[in-house]
């Protein structure tokens, strides 16, 4: 026998087995809504413009470093573009210092990552290592990698409620009420920075501060899981405004942050993304040692993240006419998810069908919870050929014109 028989079966991955099956379907009319993807109106993926003219720029340099190893923490110069995107030190007004206070940039150490997922992981590592959490509070529902990166890092998982699913919406009172009655002083708590995955229900920025102020008082640990920026509301500024919020609070608090370039560059298999640890004194030594534990847990792992996706990011951030050829991309990917939300909900109320809808229009970013059983999601996916995941969460951007009207239908006769 192989010494590899007996082990253990593992879940496969929702998104991705669903993916599968719709690939494996013959039926023409059917529907993907599983995977968290961008698609154009054709359904098709979209490389974006920019990122085709920086690869342009790239491929026409003959730079013979192209093809080198990037230093353990990574590119340098595409960490501070990175980071500045997050917290916007270059903003005046958040250069207000007390005297002896360290600047703002300095309260954070960067280092390179294998995209978002790679940033929460080795995020979750340095803080199960080094900070040994007594658990770590996960969002119920969530984005569904955070169990098993945390599984994985050792770190026992809690559960706060986070979407009410009468209100169809972010369930900021069980929210408080658990994490103020069973949090204790150095748990972590994994937090979407914007456009709460898979449920699409954000906190308003009012509920932000008392999370901020909940997480101070209690000496908790904010994780900011952060893909989505720009994406979601097309506004950088907007899609980071609950981490400026924590990185302004007074007295400061220290949290991470987990980027993520695949959503808002499109660079989905190229593994862009950023680790971001803000400590609250940005004094020489703590950022040195920070930096000197990321660098031996990515050294001890993979040695560095790659640098094809990030030579390109950094090529348009670092561009004044490529960044702005940037949000005009994003606009025209949140534009098209606006603009289907708004379908599917019209013709939702067209066919009057039974319940209520306007959560569509008000929930942000690629995914909605729509509203349907796991009974409504097995059925919808035999008689109409519509795939989504069983929590009846749906990816709007595999929504079309030539699609949404028997979405609609499809969803419409099965709640009947
Ligand atoms: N975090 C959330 C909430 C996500 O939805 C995703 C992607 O779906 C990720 C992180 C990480 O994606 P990636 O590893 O491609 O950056």
């Amino acid at each position: 026998d192989s010494l590899f028989f007996n082990l253990p079966s593992t879940p496969a991955d929702e998104p991705f087995a669903v993916n599968g099956a719709y690939i494996q379907d013959t039926d023409p009319q059917k529907v993907n809504l599983g995977i968290g993807v961008y698609r154009t109106a054709n359904g098709s993926p979209w490389p974006l413009r920019v990122v085709a003219d920086a690869e342009k720029q790239l491929h026409q340099a003959s730079d013979v470093n192209r093809h080198e190893y990037l230093t353990i923490q990574g590119d340098k110069k595409f960490l501070k573009l990175a980071a500045n995107l997050v917290f916007e030190f270059e903003n005046p007004e958040n250069t207000s210092l007390a005297s002896g206070e360290s600047e703002d940039k300095d309260r954070v150490v960067s280092i390179q990552t294998v995209s978002g997922t790679g940033a929460n992981r080795l995020g979750a590592e340095l803080l199960a290592r080094h900070i040994r959490p007594g658990c770590v509070w996960i969002p119920d529902p969530t984005w569904g990698n955070h169990h098993t990166i945390w599984d994985l890092a050792g770190v026992e998982r809690k559960n706060y409620p986070y979407y009410d699913n009468n209100l169809k919406k972010f369930d900021f009172e069980g929210t408080i009420r658990t994490l103020s009655e069973s949090a204790n002083k150095n748990d972590i708590v994994i937090l979407h920075a914007c456009a709460h995955n898979p449920t699409g229900a954000d906190p308003t920025k009012e509920q932000w501060k008392s999370i901020a102020e909940l997480c101070q008082a209690k000496g908790l640990i904010p994780f900011f899981d952060l893909a989505y920026q720009g994406f979601a509301s097309g506004n950088l500024e907007q899609d980071a405004w609950s981490i400026r919020h924590f990185f302004n609070f007074t007295p400061r608090l220290e949290f991470c942050v987990a980027q993520s370039f695949s959503k808002n560059f499109g660079l989905y298999g190229q593994r862009v993304g950023a680790l971001h640890v803000v400590n609250s004194t940005g004094c020489t030594e703590t950022s040195q040692k920070l930096l000197a534990n990321l660098c031996h847990l990515v050294r001890g792992e993979y040695s560095m993240a790659p640098r094809g996706g990030s030579e390109i990011v950094r090529t348009v951030l670092g561009n004044r006419k490529l960044k702005s050829k940037w949000f005009e991309d994003l606009m025209t990917m949140s534009g098209r998810i606006l603009e289907m939300r708004k379908a599917l909900y019209d013709e939702l109320i067209r066919l009057q069908t039974p319940g209520g809808w306007s959560h569509i229009l008000t929930q942000i970013g690629m995914f909605t919870y729509v509203g349907l059983s796991e009974k409504q999601v097995h059925e919808i996916r035999s008689r109409h050929h519509i795939y989504m995941l069983k929590s009846g969460r749906i990816s709007i951007s595999g929504l079309n014109e030539s699609n949404v009207k028997y979405v609609a239908q499809g969803i419409d006769d099965v709640v009947r």
